[in-house]
């Protein structure tokens, strides 16, 4: 086995999980092996939670709230926030290394872009935690009414396996600014990086119990947060069914839920549009991430009277995009996340073929010279229409379905005619087009111009199932909150 050979990532080697700022083994004992997808190799076992360890993380969770965290000011709370994202920028090179060895991303994206996004999410929401004020409000009658917004309580944070360690700190960063204390399940594939955010919080001293760590199988350890009667509210972010099953299971106990859930976002390119500028932004549309970014731009939607041109261009330029080594920080195309995730994207490749699609770049497993890895091609299917399953689903994986439209009105109907809505974007020069489509789209995110664009201070979330809920921004805040009314009798 290839040791992960980094005396800081203690937790990691010793198999434990974070409760009540102590790693603890799981009380079965039981661990699970995590792969590096590139290289197939297990490098590293951790603990594999059960029940008992989830009551122990909820009930550490909750002493915290009662005890030295719900009594700390929230300037303090948010200075200790800030030093999250401190440290995490201190050892951003291990901890990208670490997001690279369990997700197959290049070192470059997890170096540059994703670990330096978390801290900025933690650090934007520092900011805010003594900035969540209540009210006052002119009521009839002689009373004085306001309100209070207090933290929900405990949040469990249960998150996927593409932007492991960004995705936790979208949740963990508001909730913690706010008040809440957390329990955060990572996906099985890639629990480093939360392990990492784990030994950071003990290191910049958040108190016992405020972020607890569990690892283990989203169907036993992460059901079993769910179904818990001591967790207030589950943020999550993953499969659309997952999300389904979620919103059962938490009904029974009234649990305050917010859902990022699946996509198929469309990326429409208009005749008027900047044909290099909108050939970028298909390709990164699709391929950033190895397209297993849920807001990826996986349906193409293209006017009739320039496709020709501009898939033959788009072609050419993925047949060059090649995949890399992870680690190396030339690479700019890595690894699929797993095993099931490559053979998830090869079968929705055959179906695509069988459905008469048309193949014009990729389409198969790609070897990078050592004969191992979940390697795939960067893959743009032509003529694709509405109905077959590559139009409908989600791949997730570097799959590209273009389909051509006559106007815009087709465009539009096209581009809305699926069941998620979480992003979408136009390409255009006319500002009155671009400003219409914005509206006529039912996503959460439209881009004109552009693919792929965020930032902690902007929302960012799903339209129909797609889900609920926004992450980021001062609208994170209302999900980490809840409101109370205080009413004074002032009559004499
Ligand atoms: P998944 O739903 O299988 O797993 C997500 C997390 O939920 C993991 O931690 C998993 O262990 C856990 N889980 C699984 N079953 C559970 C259950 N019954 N109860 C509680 N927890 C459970 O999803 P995935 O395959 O890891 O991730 C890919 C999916 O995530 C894609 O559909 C993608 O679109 C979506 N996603 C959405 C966003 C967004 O912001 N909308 C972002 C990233 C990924």
């Amino acid at each position: 086995m290839t040791r992960l050979n980094d005396e800081t990532m203690t937790a990691i080697d010793q198999k434990k999980l974070l409760i009540n700022n102590q790693w603890r083994e799981s009380s079965s004992g039981k661990t699970m092996d995590v792969v590096n997808p590139a290289t197939e190799e297990v490098i590293a076992q951790v603990a594999s939670a059960g029940k008992d360890d989830v009551d122990a993380a909820v009930a550490a969770a909750r002493a915290a709230l009662n005890g030295p965290w719900g009594a700390m000011s929230a300037r303090e709370r948010g200075r200790l926030v800030s030093r999250l994202a401190d440290r995490l920028l201190e050892r951003v090179d291990e901890i990208a290394r670490l997001e690279t060895l369990h997700n197959g991303k290049p070192i470059s994206e997890s170096r540059n872009i994703e670990i330096p996004a978390a801290a900025e999410c933690l650090e934007y929401f520092a900011g805010w935690a003594d900035k969540v004020m209540g009210e006052t409000i002119p009521v009839k009658g002689n009373y004085l009414a306001y309100t209070l917004r207090e933290p929900i309580g405990v949040v469990a944070a249960i998150v996927p396996w593409n932007f492991p360690l960004l995705l936790a700190a979208w949740k963990v960063a508001p909730a913690l600014a706010c008040g809440n204390t957390v329990v955060l399940k990572p996906a099985s594939q890639t629990p480093l990086t939360a392990l990492a955010l784990g030994e950071i919080a003990v290191e910049v001293g958040l108190p016992p119990g405020v972020l607890n760590v569990i690892t283990g199988p989203g169907s036993s350890v992460g059901q079993a947060i769910v179904e818990h009667p001591g967790v207030d509210k589950i943020a999550f972010t993953g499969d659309t069914a997952t999300g389904k099953a979620i919103m059962k299971s938490a009904a029974d106990t009234l649990k305050r839920i917010t859902l990022e859930l699946g996509g198929k976002s469309p990326n429409i390119v208009l005749p008027d549009a900047d044909m290099e500028a909108a050939i970028r932004g298909a390709t990164v549309g699709i391929f950033y991430g190895k397209g297993e970014v849920c807001a990826a731009g996986s349906r193409l939607l293209v006017d009739r009277s320039i496709k020709d041109e501009f898939m033959e261009k788009l072609a050419g330029r993925a047949k060059k995009m090649t995949a890399g080594d992870p680690m190396d920080p030339k690479t700019r195309f890595g690894a699929l996340a797993s095993k099931k995730q490559l053979e998830t994207v090869l079968r929705y490749v055959e179906t695509a073929k069988k459905e008469g699609a048309e193949l014009v770049a990729g389409g198969a497993r790609a070897d990078i010279g050592t004969g191992k890895g979940y390697f795939v091609q960067p893959t743009v299917f032509d003529k694709v229409t509405p109905e077959m399953t590559i139009a409908r689903e989600e791949i997730f994986g570097p799959v590209l379905a273009t389909i051509e439209f006559a106007d815009l009105d087709e465009a539009i109907a096209r581009a809305n005619d699926s069941q998620y809505g979480l992003a979408a974007a136009v390409w255009t020069r006319d500002i009155k087009k671009a400003h219409y489509v914005a509206r006529k789209l039912q996503a959460g995110t439209v881009w004109v111009n552009t693919y792929n664009v965020y930032d902690t201070a902007a929302p960012f979330g799903g339209y129909k199932a797609s889900g609920f809920g926004r992450e980021m921004s001062a609208h994170a805040l209302e999900h980490y909150t809840q409101v109370k009314t205080v009413w004074i009798d002032l009559n004499m």
